[in-house]
């Protein structure tokens, strides 16, 4: 029996700050991840990181042979993980408190844990505090001949794949679709999205929506919405993917078929019963402090069934951390109000309330707008693609929202977002002295529209 003062499954976001935070203060650690290739990790492995990557690495390789291109950018792709792969696993077992295993763990009572090995070997693991951190994995959908398919590939394989689709058919217009859709057109694929809601984008307003739409159809992407795949059967080289529109049957080939349908919660196969642990439909229930029903288990991360984002994961570890040494007081209700990006070859991001929730719930606003075209700053960097949009509150001057879509809105969101935590009134970053040239310095003249 291996035993530490706190045990962690799964080598995520949360589970890798905490850790290291508990070994800093001289506590006794054991970090369980399945995964030789997983160390920090999804975001760093095969998510956030490696598709930002390869979006840098196809926006800027235009020129040459488009297979040559993917190729090199796959590369480069696979060193950066490669490096942050192993300065996330160093960062913990260099310390002298923490034994890193590589296993795949379950419960087989509350405090106790069984790590099996790849040789089929196992260790008896307990820990006072344990920590489940194990993440998420694709949704495959049952869809006839899919699973099968020797065409089919998810967000965290495709990566992987080393050979340029020629034609590429994406099932899901979420934000992962989009943003793959974004990477392989820039690359030369021929992109289809096929997805089944009725209306593309359908959290985000019209205006929105209709612009990203005109603005991927322009880099090719193509569009078959409200259809709903039946069937896919493997062919000679390519795939037929077959789906539905309005009762007509309609077909499509692809030599590559990306499931981007949504991800579920990594519950399988956890002995989650052996402990007692309950859960529901989305994952690991907890409560806002991120306690399962267990003592002394808590479940961190996208196993816990929320919204599936690094940043919540890493917000995670300080509402637990906050137990552990602090005052207690951090909850989850602070993550009501957080940025959402998609990252496009013009970026997406928006917090708060867009203008038709606003009109929807009747609350009341001012808004301010202003086109990409009319920042200089957009002009140097060659894309004056999309616009800014703010909604501030009449009444107390604060910022209900933002809806950026311009070069650099990733970073101009956590601007609108610090001034909205902070309840500062909208005029604030209005008369604010910004760095000239910088994209920030549109917030002076997108407030100053606001009347
Ligand atoms: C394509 C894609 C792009 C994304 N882009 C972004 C983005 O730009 N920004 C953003 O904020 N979010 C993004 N996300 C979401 C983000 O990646 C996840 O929300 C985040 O990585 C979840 O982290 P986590 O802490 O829950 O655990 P994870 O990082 O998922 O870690 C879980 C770990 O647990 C291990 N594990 C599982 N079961 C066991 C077990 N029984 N025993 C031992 N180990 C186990 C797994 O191998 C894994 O390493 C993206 C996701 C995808 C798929």
């Amino acid at each position: 029996m291996i035993t530490a003062q706190n045990v962690f499954i799964g080598f995520g976001k949360a589970a890798k700050t905490l850790a290291g935070a508990l070994a800093n203060r001289g506590e006794s650690v054991i970090m369980i991840e399945a995964s030789d290739k997983m160390y920090g990790g999804t975001c760093i492995n095969v998510a956030c990181i490696p598709t930002k990557t390869l979006l840098t690495s196809s926006q800027n390789n235009r020129l040459g042979d488009a297979q040559e291109n993917y190729f090199n950018a796959i590369m480069n792709k696979n060193d950066v993980t490669g490096t942050l792969r192993y300065s996330n696993l160093h960062k913990l077992s260099d310390q002298a408190t923490v034994t890193v295993l590589n296993g795949w763990a379950e419960f087989e009572a509350p405090k106790q844990l069984k790590v099996t090995y790849q040789n089929g070997k196992t260790d008896q693991i307990s820990g006072d505090r344990i920590f489940i951190n194990t993440g998420s994995t694709p949704i495959i959908p049952e869809i006839t001949g899919l699973k099968d398919s020797i065409f089919m590939q998810t967000s965290e394989t495709l990566m992987d794949q080393k050979r340029l689709p020629q034609k590429l058919v994406i099932i899901g217009g979420g934000y992962i679709g989009l943003e793959f859709a974004s990477i392989y057109a820039n690359f030369g694929s021929q992109v289809t999205i096929i997805d089944a809601n009725d209306q593309f984008m359908p959290r985000d307003e019209r205006e929105l929506a209709v612009a990203v739409q005109r603005d991927l159809a322009a880099k090719g992407v193509q569009f078959e919405l409200k259809a709903q795949v039946t069937k896919v059967v493997d062919q000679v080289g390519a795939a037929r993917i077959e789906f539905e529109r309005a009762g007509q049957a309609q077909q499509i080939t692809a030599d590559t078929i990306l499931v981007a349908t949504g991800r579920k919660a990594n519950i399988a196969h956890l002995g989650l019963k052996n402990a007692g642990i309950a859960t529901n439909q989305r994952g690991i229930i907890v409560d806002d402090h991120l306690r399962t029903n267990v003592k002394n288990i808590w479940a961190m991360g996208d196993v816990r069934g929320g919204a599936q984002f690094t940043y919540l994961s890493l917000d995670d570890y300080r509402i637990v951390l906050d137990q552990l040494v602090g005052d207690g007081k951090r909850t989850v209700l602070e993550q009501e109000l957080v940025p959402h990006v998609v990252f496009l070859n013009t970026p997406i991001a928006t917090i708060g309330i867009n203008e038709e929730q606003a009109q929807k719930e009747q609350i009341a606003y001012k808004v301010g707008k202003l086109a990409t075209k009319a920042v200089p700053k957009a002009h140097v960097l060659g894309n004056t693609t999309g616009y800014l949009k703010v909604l501030v509150s009449p009444e107390t001057h604060e910022i209900l929202g933002a809806t950026l879509y311009c070069i650099d809105a990733q970073e101009l969101i956590n601007v609108v977002s610090l001034a909205m935590h902070q309840h500062l009134h909208y005029e604030v970053l209005r008369d604010q002295i910004y760095a000239h040239p910088t994209m920030t310095e549109a917030f002076n003249d997108l407030f100053a529209t606001i009347k």
